[in-house]
């Protein structure tokens, strides 16, 4: 076996310059090192980027907020600016892993995470995702955890992040460097659907770096938004289905804009457009959510052990939503996950 090469980076050139050839980035390592242990990813070269300046979180001259991608997953959640402005945002990177995870899990590294398709981890068994060409093992096998919604006979894997659920609602804007020059991607196509190249997660090129993920004003969603995650244990666990939802509410008690978006059920967390219209100049109702639910959910299709997260993102969507209209709730606790 080849032995991997290790090169610790201290600017964002250099990053670039070893990442070449098949080399990796390496933030805080807690994917991308269970994978080498299973063989599932073996990369030339690992170009450690945690001695880029890149761990900061700014704010941007239009009132939104540029995240380093080296910044920690817990040092996000509690920062003042994330918490006060977007809510939404600290409570779904706060119901993903474990606070030891957080605290070390990175930003950038959070958005490339891969599926938790059992058989992607199986070197044993075929996985286009892992192996182009070799089959899906997922499709008439174990699908509790698959997905219902743009999936494609190639593969049927779910994109695992809380994170980037909350990113897709809040409609950040991913910030790459690479060889070619500086360049953003808006959220709703920085992760792909599988078709017949599940192999690629996102639109990113090999050697790509993301520097910031910048957040738009959000303000006037903050008094109303919610994060729901429903899985298979309390903590640990990634979600069967997640619902992000950020509404701005006028003070005559109608929606004036809202903002929606699913996580489990898909490659890439799943928001619908014609959703979040329907829910737009109207006062909230429990028919109008369920009719943003089914808007929403419109062409699911389960995979037989998983059909249940239908029903379940459904209901889902609508707690979410009247979650919402009631008020953020603060989740942040006694924050005694904070890194010190
Ligand atoms: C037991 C366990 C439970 C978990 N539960 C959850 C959960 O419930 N919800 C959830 O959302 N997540 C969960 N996670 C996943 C965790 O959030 C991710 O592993 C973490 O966010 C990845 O960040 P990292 O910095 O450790 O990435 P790394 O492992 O360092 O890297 C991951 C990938 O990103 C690439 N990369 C990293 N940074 C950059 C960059 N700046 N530019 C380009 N490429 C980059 C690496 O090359 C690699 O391919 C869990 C993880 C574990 C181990
Ligand atoms: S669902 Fe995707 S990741 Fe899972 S076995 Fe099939 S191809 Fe591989």
């Amino acid at each position: 076996m080849n032995p991997i090469a290790y090169f610790r980076a201290t600017d964002a050139n250099e990053a670039l310059a070893h990442a070449g050839g098949g080399g990796r980035f390496i933030a805080g390592g807690t994917n991308l090192i269970d994978l080498m242990k299973e063989f599932v990813m073996r990369p030339a070269a690992l170009v450690d980027i945690n001695g880029l300046s890149l761990g900061d979180i700014a704010p941007t001259a239009d009132g939104g907020l540029l995240l380093g991608a080296t910044g920690r997953n817990a040092d996000t959640a509690y920062h003042p600016l994330v918490r006060e402005h977007y809510p939404l945002l600290t409570a779904a990177i706060l119901a993903g892993a474990s606070p030891q995870i957080r605290n070390m899990a990175s930003n950038g590294g959070n958005l490339l995470q891969r599926t938790r398709c059992h058989y992607f981890y199986d070197v044993a068994t075929p996985c286009n995702k892992r192996a182009p060409g070799s089959g899906c093992s997922a499709i008439g096998g174990l699908t509790r955890q698959h997905a219902i919604l743009g999936a494609s006979p190639q593969c049927i894997a779910v994109h695992p992040s809380d994170m980037c659920v909350a990113l897709a609602a809040l409609g950040a804007i991913v910030h790459v460097s690479s060889a070619a020059g500086q360049r953003q991607i808006a959220f709703a196509d920085f992760h792909r659907l599988p078709g017949d190249q599940p192999e690629h997660d996102t639109t990113l090129e090999p050697g790509d770096l993301i520097t910031h993920i910048e957040l738009p004003p959000a303000a006037q969603f903050a008094a109303h938004s919610a994060y729901l995650k429903f899985r298979d244990r309390a903590s640990y666990a990634f979600a069967l289905v997640s619902v992000a939802v950020a509404l701005d509410i006028g003070d005559d008690g109608a929606v004036r804009e809202a903002r929606i978006a699913l996580g489990g059920v898909a490659h890439k967390p799943w928001r619908v457009p014609a959703a979040e219209a329907l829910l737009a100049g109207q006062q909230p109702s429990a028919t109008l959510f369920a009719s943003a639910a089914d808007a929403l959910l419109s062409g699911a299709q389960g995979q037989g052990e998983n059909d249940f997260k239908i029903d379940m993102a459904r209901r889902a969507v609508v707690r979410a939503l009247e979650q919402a209209v009631a008020g953020t709730y603060d989740n942040t606790g006694s924050e005694r996950d904070r890194a010190d």
